[in-house]
């Protein structure tokens, strides 16, 4: 490996530019840090794949992903933070002994005196026609965020774990009616939850043993097309809406073995202070394991993390 052009050290490495990156980058660069964020892509992460965020605190008004991205990556380069965009880090190298860390963004080496990992992840997708066409405009992968548009419609809940099942439970606040598409042959989330369920009666149906095949519609989504893993058949469901919800994968597999990660490779980190298990690395959003994975929370964490680095830089005393 050689070392690139962009391999002078500052104090705060962020890796990731989604929202906890740069409110991670908002802090620091006020604490006259030296920031610089590594991002793969381009800066905003998940929040640019939705058309509206209805619970950002400070916007009464609904606030486009795109636009939310675009203010807080002004805000960070406004105070000094150094973007770097196509900087995918494959690598994260700590280096005790000299008190950095370094990362690597193919053959370009960034040193850091600290690290924030603030890399995400990305829900499962289900892979089908239509999916991401309409992702925004009926699909959805969050419940929290957007159940309170269906309410009185028909949603379609793709998934049969606690997850599933409780977001069903909470969408069920809003929508008239859900049909759940379950690949198993039965609910597998928790017994009270799908007790819970249960008590719903005819406002909550399930297909067990199939698949959305396609998500049908024009402009919005109008209906699913069903599957029967078993018997092959197909049928069309209409429905206003359909959220997913087969899981989340963290992008973390370029820490694997370096800092602690839990069984599904989220970054196992100190409950209060953000710390991972490697001295100078901090971990923020939705990566981090029990992050409550929304946009104000990613937003939180980012602040904690650079607050944590800024105690842990100040000069002491000699003693
Ligand atoms: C469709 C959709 C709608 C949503 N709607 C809402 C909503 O209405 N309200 C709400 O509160 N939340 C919503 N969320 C959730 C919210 O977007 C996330 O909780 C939040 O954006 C997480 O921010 P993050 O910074 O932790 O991670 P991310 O947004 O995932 O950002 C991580 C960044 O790190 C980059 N990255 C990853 N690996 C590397 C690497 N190795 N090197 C360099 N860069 C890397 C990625 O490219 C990405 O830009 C929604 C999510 C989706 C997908």
């Amino acid at each position: 490996m050689t070392e690139g052009p962009d391999s002078a050290a500052c104090d705060v490495l962020i890796i990731g530019a989604g929202i906890a990156g740069l409110s991670a980058a908002i802090y620091s660069t006020r604490e006259r840090l030296c920031t610089r964020v590594l991002e793969k892509q381009i800066p905003g992460g998940q929040i640019l794949t939705t058309a509206r965020v209805e619970n950002y605190p400070g916007f009464p008004e609904p606030v486009g992903g795109m636009e939310l991205a675009d203010r807080l990556t002004a805000q960070a380069r406004r105070f000094g933070a150094e973007i770097l965009t196509q900087s995918a880090v494959t690598r994260l190298e700590p280096r005790q002994d000299e008190g950095f860390i370094d990362a690597w963004a193919g053959q370009v080496r960034h040193r850091g005196r600290t690290v924030i990992l603030a890399v995400g992840s990305e829900y499962r997708r289900l892979g089908v026609p239509g999916e991401k066409r309409l992702t925004g405009y009926g699909v959805s992968y969050c419940g929290t965020c957007d159940a309170p548009f269906y309410r009185g419609k028909h949603v379609v809940v793709v998934g049969g774990g606690n997850t599933a099942i409780d977001e069903g439970l909470h969408l069920l606040k809003f929508a008239g009616r859900l049909t759940y598409v379950v690949l198993a042959e039965r609910f597998t989330g928790a017994q009270i939850s799908i007790d819970s369920l249960s008590r719903q009666g005819d406002r909550a149906a399930a297909h067990f043993s199939s698949v959305v095949s396609e998500v049908l519609g024009e402009k919005k989504v109008e209906a699913v097309r069903v599957r029967s893993v078993k018997t092959g058949l197909e049928q069309v469901v209409p429905c206003d809406g359909v959220f997913v919800f087969i899981g989340l994968r963290p992008q973390t597999e370029f820490l694997r073995g370096v800092v602690d990660l839990d069984g599904e490779g989220f970054i196992r980190t100190h409950a209060c202070t953000l710390r991972t298990s490697v001295a100078g690395v901090w971990a923020a959003g939705d990566a981090r394991a029990g992050a409550l994975k929304q946009a104000a929370t990613a937003a939180g964490d980012g602040v904690v993390a650079a607050l944590m680095i800024k105690e842990h830089l100040r000069p002491r005393p000699p003693a």
